[in-house]
């Protein structure tokens, strides 16, 4: 028997009425949700029982009606908005957080990520500075994977066990690093439901966009039409291998401030 995918879905900041994100590109926001679409995604899920879960949690393949929920980055509202919401419906969660971005504007300080690990969210790594891990050497690496763990767990009090590469970004060098630091898991950005045999070094994510809908979302946690997010990951990773890394985001920049700007002067709402 085939063992059902269990799908990861990735989050990052949310938006709340009247305070200013961490970042304002076009690309940033695109991964940003208005709180309350993201309310309506998890009360979707209670209403359907499913249940959110943390990545050790969904690393233990128990439950068919069951999605990790994942947040990358350590944005301020991991604590003010989603835990509240997730602790009500009583999900778990883990929130990868990048070491070097705590305490400051717009993200948690060194307490309140001791706060949203004491309410029982499991923290993951997210790298020390949110570099592109592809792009360094090994002792880049070494800070980045290893010395940004030893914070985490100094700052929480805690084993981190879980590590997710910034922008999706891997090689196998990195995996190879990931692995010996420690990590029980490393999750990426390829658009794939995990089972009990998918390699934990390379978990697959799903993510939930600021243009999601709730028909989409009621898509993308049972894990279907997962090839949809695959082909324009795919669009991506070949437009990536072309241009390099930091080239290929001053081109996705210009192109989405050109969209931008050309859906509001079509538009007159
Ligand atoms: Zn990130």
């Amino acid at each position: 028997m085939v063992h059902p995918r269990t799908v990861f879905l990735m989050y990052h900041e949310l938006e709340l009425p009247g305070r200013p994100l961490c970042q304002s590109e076009p690309g940033y926001v695109r991964y940003i949700l208005l709180a309350h679409d993201f309310l309506a995604q998890m009360e979707r899920l209670k209403l359907a029982n499913w249940r959110g879960v943390s990545v050790t949690s969904a690393l233990r393949f128990q439950d068919t009606h069951s999605v990790a929920l994942t947040f990358d980055d350590g944005c301020e509202t991991d604590l003010l908005t989603a835990a509240p919401i997730l602790h009500k419906l009583r999900f778990g969660a883990t929130f990868y957080v990048t070491a070097g971005f705590l305490g400051r504007r717009g993200y948690m300080s060194p307490a309140q990520l001791r706060e949203l690990s004491n309410l029982g969210f499991e923290i993951g790594c997210h790298s020390m500075t949110h570099a592109y891990l592809s792009d360094l050497d090994d002792a880049g690496l070494y800070r980045e994977v290893v010395e940004a763990k030893l914070q985490l767990e100094q700052t929480v009090g805690k084993p981190v066990e879980h590590f997710s590469c910034p922008g999706g970004r891997y090689s196998r060098r990195v995996v190879e690093i990931v692995r010996d630091a420690g990590y029980r898991s490393m999750a990426t950005s390829l658009a794939n439901g995990n089972s009990p045999s998918t390699d934990s070094f390379e978990l697959g994510r799903i993510p939930v966009m600021r243009e999601t809908t709730l028909h989409a979302f009621e898509q993308l946690y049972r894990g279907q039409a997962l090839w949809k997010v695959s082909l324009q990951n795919a669009a991506r990773d070949s437009a990536k291998r072309l241009l390099g890394n930091s080239f290929y985001d001053r081109v996705r920049s210009l192109i989405l401030h050109r969209r931008k700007s050309a859906n509001t002067s079509s538009t007159s709402h």
